[in-house]
């Protein structure tokens, strides 16, 4: 059994008629309860839960001092390559777009490594496009071996692997995983991902648990926000979350909301996510998942960044760059998109002190 069985018993679910009949009083039931079930979940994204953000904020709230407490983990993203086989109709690097290519030499690479360490971070996220032949693992391995001199923690956000090969990038020194299915909805997933191998709805969706098989330390899901109802895609991730979870009780299993953001190329076909929006998906998964990690990217603005450190994030990027070689070549790339929150390490760090929290470089080492 794998997560596609769990997404097919609410493929034709009518979220819309449940969403209708929920009420104010299944709302404070639902806040009010120890332990919420998916059907709960999904209550809480309704729109007459959107009356009840304050309460439900307030949970979020005490939630997440009692699993992070107030800490916040940082972290930044380093572009290894921009090389794309694929076409996805909402990415400034799909194959079709005439952007400036460019892949990091492993000289580049420790370049970057130089000057991101002297911030003070000491967790990575490296990401490429997904191009086997640009950026095979073999590469990929070459280049964690020289992160590792700097950074205690790395992550990876590429192409989907094979178990074995998570297994191979595991023993070079990654311990992280992110992979977003992008949307849970196979049909809108057909209609975005226009040609390419992503076109693969299953081998994606089943990354996530083929890492944690290959037991890697954390995983990292999400939806783009914006390619189909935020609600129904809210609650597959959650769902998908909860999934590994129970399965894989030894993996730190968290989730990123990303929102499209404007890029090279133009996608219009998008569902409206607001502010509010974002707020009462980050408390409806706070309240189903209290132990589940919740990452805010530079995709969102300084101001609603801030403002939401209190209500369930547990991880924020900062000082990024989506470019290859952004941190440090004079020759950079296009971006993947544009960022929207433009602060350095030192003022994140500052703004996350403001709010009483502790910004934390560090929360894990390998022991060799
Ligand atoms: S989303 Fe990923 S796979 Fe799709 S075009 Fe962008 S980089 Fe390539």
């Amino acid at each position: 059994m794998s997560f596609y069985s769990e997404y097919l018993k609410y493929k034709n679910f009518e979220f819309n008629k449940f969403l209708e009949n929920i009420t104010s009083s299944d709302i404070f039931r639902i806040i009010n309860k120890d332990k919420i079930d998916e059907y709960d979940f999904l209550a809480l994204l309704s729109n007459e839960a959107e009356k009840y953000l304050e309460e439900m904020a307030q949970k979020a709230h005490r939630l997440t001092i009692q699993s992070f407490g107030k800490t916040i983990l940082l972290y930044t993203p380093l572009y290894l390559s921009n090389f794309c086989i694929n076409r996805c109709s909402y990415c400034g690097f799909n194959i079709e777009n005439k952007i400036k290519r460019k892949k990091l030499t492993f000289e580049e690479i420790e370049e970057e490594a130089k000057v991101i360490s002297s911030t003070g971070l000491r967790h990575i996220l490296i990401l490429t496009g997904e191009s086997r032949k640009e950026t095979p693992v073999s590469y990929i391995i070459d280049a964690v071996k020289i992160l590792k001199k700097y950074f205690d923690s790395i992550s990876i956000e590429i192409y989907p692997l094979k178990e074995d090969e998570y297994r191979e990038v595991i023993e070079a020194g990654v311990d992280g995983l992110t992979i977003y299915q992008e949307v849970y909805d196979e049909d809108i997933y057909d209609k975005v991902h226009i040609a390419g191998l992503k076109k693969n709805y299953r081998f994606r969706l089943n990354a996530p648990e083929r890492a944690c098989k290959a037991r890697m330390r954390n995983v990292n899901i999400g939806a783009l926000l914006g390619l189909n109802d935020w609600r129904k895609e809210t609650f597959m991730t959650g769902l998908h979350a909860k999934y590994l979870q129970d399965k894989y009780s030894d993996v730190e299993v968290s989730v990123s909301l990303p929102r499209i953001r404007p890029h090279i190329g133009v996608y219009e076909d998008i569902y409206p996510v607001s502010d509010k929006n974002l707020v009462q998906i980050i408390l409806a998964l706070r309240l189903f998942l209290p132990r589940v990690g919740i990452t805010i990217s530079t995709r969102e603005n300084q101001k609603l960044r801030d403002n939401l450190i209190p209500l369930g994030i547990t991880k924020m990027s900062a000082g990024v760059s989506t470019e290859v070689g952004g941190h440090s070549s004079k020759t950079k790339s296009d971006s993947q998109f544009e960022i929207s929150d433009k602060r350095s390490v030192i003022e994140m760090k500052e703004a996350i002190s403001a709010r009483g929290y502790q910004p934390v470089f560090k929360d894990w080492m390998h022991i060799d």
